[in-house]
């Protein structure tokens, strides 16, 4: 059967490995996959694969007619347009289950830990295929990078049982060190266009039918944002009027102080300081021990949006 391996709108590097390393297991086990991507590479997936030898999975938005097996998410708003018309073989996620159904019986991989590979890799041992060192190399990668080189409260055990593994295969040595080298690629950010700083990690959320989009930038040094901080705000209130939103919030994430200052854009700012339990200033605020989005911000939001 001919498949397409894809992850969400906006690919990360867990979404842009992970369909690279599961089409690679599919294949193995009797499909034809292709890996594909929704959208273009952030610099450090680009990093990653020219590091270790690999192409750009396919670009590609329109799935109708075709399987389709997802990669890290199950939301319809981070899915192809067209998913409605497609056949969904199976997700492998670590999010919350999202609101994509199936008329169709489907293969399911979703599980609490912090990266899709680290779930993949327990598909490979179930499988009892091997893992090629160049995949492993690329799963580990996805692991250092979802889970902040295992800082994020999302990181479990099985995320690092799974990345000594994968080093192991892949002779990587030091695998902090390689974490550390993606995370500066990450904090290049002098120079980036506002607006593509603005969605380079960004979600749309349907938050008790309000549009509230969400976006992320990880470096090791907040103060690299002091110049442009101002920038990124009004940036962020453009974004949210373009888009008919109802908030939109930037995460600058100090991957070293262990914490993120989140910039908010909203029509009702209580909603979110309802959420997180502190006032705004300047519709700014410093979020102490905050490294995730999916398990630190955006349940207390749906929580506040659910009951406003
Ligand atoms: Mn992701
Ligand atoms: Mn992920």
């Amino acid at each position: 059967m001919k498949i397409y391996t894809l992850g969400h709108k906006i690919p990360d590097s867990d979404s842009i490995c992970s369909a690279i390393s599961l089409a690679y297991l599919l294949n193995q086990i009797s499909y034809e996959a292709t890996p594909a991507r929704q959208g273009e590479l952030n610099p450090e997936s680009k990093f990653i694969l020219d590091r270790f030898g690999f192409d750009e999975p396919i670009l590609k938005t329109s799935y109708a007619g075709e399987n389709i097996y997802l990669t890290d998410h199950s939301d319809l708003a981070q899915a192809p347009d067209d998913i409605g018309q497609s056949h969904v073989v199976g997700i492998v996620d670590h999010h919350k289950l999202g609101d994509i159904t199936t008329n169709a019986p489907l293969e399911c991989w979703i599980r609490p830990v912090g990266c899709t590979n680290t779930i993949i890799k327990q598909m490979y041992d179930f499988y009892h295929v091997n893992i090629p060192k160049d995949i492993a190399s690329i799963m580990a990668c996805a692991i250092l990078s979802d889970t902040v080189m295992f800082k994020s409260p999302t990181c479990t055990k099985e995320d690092k049982k799974a990345l000594n593994e994968l080093a192991k295969i892949a002779n990587i040595d030091d695998p902090m060190a390689l974490g550390l080298e993606m995370f500066k690629v990450k904090s290049a950010i002098v120079g980036t266009p506002i607006r593509e700083l603005v969605l380079r990690d960004f979600k749309d959320f349907n938050m008790s039918d309000h549009k509230v989009g969400i976006g992320q930038l990880e470096v090791v040094d907040i103060s690299l944002f002091d110049k442009i901080e101002d920038d990124l705000f009004k940036d962020i209130e453009k974004l949210r009027l373009e888009g008919d939103r109802d908030s939109v919030l930037l995460l600058l994430t100090d991957i070293m102080k262990e914490g993120s200052k989140l910039l908010v854009s909203s029509k009702d700012e209580s909603k979110i300081e309802k959420a997180f339990d502190k006032k705004l200033q300047n519709s700014r605020v410093w979020l102490e021990g905050v490294l995730s989005r999916k398990k630190q911000v955006v349940p207390f939001l749906e929580k506040s949006y659910s009951t406003t």
